[in-house]
């Protein structure tokens, strides 16, 4: 396994010691909605509120100085996470946020700045994504096509949940714009070859956009290596708190973009008839800043970087393999994703052959294990495998090989109460 033992790495998250309703001890699966947060994260946020609580970039006084430091520093901390630049990160409130704000950016006709030209869609440009994306990573291309006259096309995914590769090359043309895909699908698990596609969309002249809500809490993510020139993700999904995300973007395409959210403390210079608007990342962050979840996030990353995310990632590549072993014991169970640990990720989708998913989910609760079932945001993944919904079970580093034998267990209850 990894480098660390993650029954020690449990003591620092507070809820995982609770026990359920039905006095249970909790066993958490669901790591791919939202993590769970170590006191560390906890913490650092609680501690912005004791001693520095201000509004950064407002203010003469020093709780505001020190906020800013704060919020800046973290700003420092989360680029160098994913080997970008403070000056390339916006903070949003959430990936979905991030990818509303490019989408925006690459449908707006009224900005000012003609430098933003060549990222406007037109009627007849192509935006690519995958048929294995979340709901935030499809609906607004879906919303810019219709806008924009563009059309949406899609990478298919084969009879094992990976991306059609040989599809690749025949859908990139010309006229592909945008390439925008997952880096992890959070319900299939598979690891997307995100470099090799992203170099060949360079070749054509798209540009790429990286949805790494479901990676850069697993594995190294470093944006150069991906070949990203946008990477959007969320802190909560790593150990950080909800509501701040990010939005990683290369410079030359942040200085042409216009904003997208307009208030205070991203403007230059204001009239009441016009307003010029400050460099990015500024430029994207109206209104008072969450200081204090970026120090949370900031926290998270450091918490991340302390374990190593190679050890985290061989860690839950070991749960992985155990899970993949057990659920293969019980015939019921198909997995709806790659069976094997390659390229693949710690989130593990099933079906249970006559038991629905939400009683699976049911019988798992009554237990106090805690997954997710339903279509998880990615509807067009259950018509494509010709299924109603899956069971989702999600590792993470404070999961054992208890909590998977707990999963099988439960699974095997289920079918006993309903097969
Ligand atoms: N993309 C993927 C792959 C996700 O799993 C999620 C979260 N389920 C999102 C995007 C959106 O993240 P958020 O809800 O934090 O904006």
């Amino acid at each position: 396994s990894g480098g660390f033992d993650p029954e020690t790495v449990k003591k620092d998250f507070p809820l995982l010691q609770r026990r359920t309703r039905d006095d249970q001890p909790l066993v958490y699966l669901d790591s791919a909605a939202t993590a769970q947060k170590p006191l560390q994260v906890l913490d650092a946020e609680r501690d912005f509120y004791l001693t520095r609580n201000g509004a950064a970039h407002r203010g003469a006084h020093q709780l505001a100085e020190a906020a800013t430091e704060t919020y800046e520093s973290a700003r420092e901390t989360v680029a160098g996470f994913i080997g970008g630049a403070p000056d390339e990160l916006v903070f949003t409130k959430n990936a979905t946020e991030a990818v509303n704000l490019v989408a925006y950016a690459m449908g707006n006709t009224a900005y000012a700045g003609s430098e933003s030209a060549h990222l406007r869609l037109a009627p007849g440009d192509e935006i690519l994504v995958t048929e294995m994306e979340h709901h935030a990573n499809l609906v607004p291309w879906q919303q810019l096509s219709q806008r924009t006259g563009a059309t949406l096309r899609w990478i298919p995914l084969t009879a094992d949940g990976r991306l059609d590769d040989t599809a690749v090359d025949r859908l990139l043309n010309k006229r592909t714009r945008l390439v925008a895909l997952t880096h992890q699908s959070n319900v299939l698990g598979t690891v997307n070859p995100v470099a090799s596609i992203a170099a060949r969309a360079h070749a054509v002249g798209a540009l790429v956009l990286v949805d790494a809500a479901q990676s850069v809490a697993h594995q190294r993510v470093d944006v150069t290596a991906l070949g990203a020139d946008f990477l959007v993700f969320s802190a909560h999904k790593m150990l950080g708190p909800l509501g701040i995300g990010a939005l990683w973007g290369r410079r030359e395409l942040l200085d042409a973009m216009p904003p997208f959210l307009t208030g205070g403390s991203m403007i230059e210079h204001v009239t009441m008839e016009r307003t010029t608007f400050l460099p990015p990342p500024q430029r994207f962050e109206p209104g008072v800043p969450p200081a204090p979840q970026a120090a949370g996030f900031a926290a998270a990353v450091h918490y991340l970087r302390a374990l190593g995310m190679d050890a985290v990632q061989a860690h839950e590549e070991h749960l992985t393999r155990t899970a993949l072993d057990q659920l293969a014991q019980i015939p019921e169970v198909t997995v709806i994703g790659p069976t094997t640990t390659e390229d693949r990720g710690a989130t593990v989708s099933f079906t249970l052959d006559g038991v629905h998913p939400h009683d699976v989910g049911d019988v798992l609760d009554d237990l106090g294990i805690a997954v997710r079932t339903g279509h998880h945001c990615a509807r067009p993944i259950c018509d494509r495998y010709n299924i109603p919904a899956t069971t989702r079970a999600s590792f993470y580093l404070y999961n054992t090989e208890d909590d998977i034998t707990a999963l099988s267990d439960g699974i095997r209850a289920a079918l006993h109460r309903y097969a």
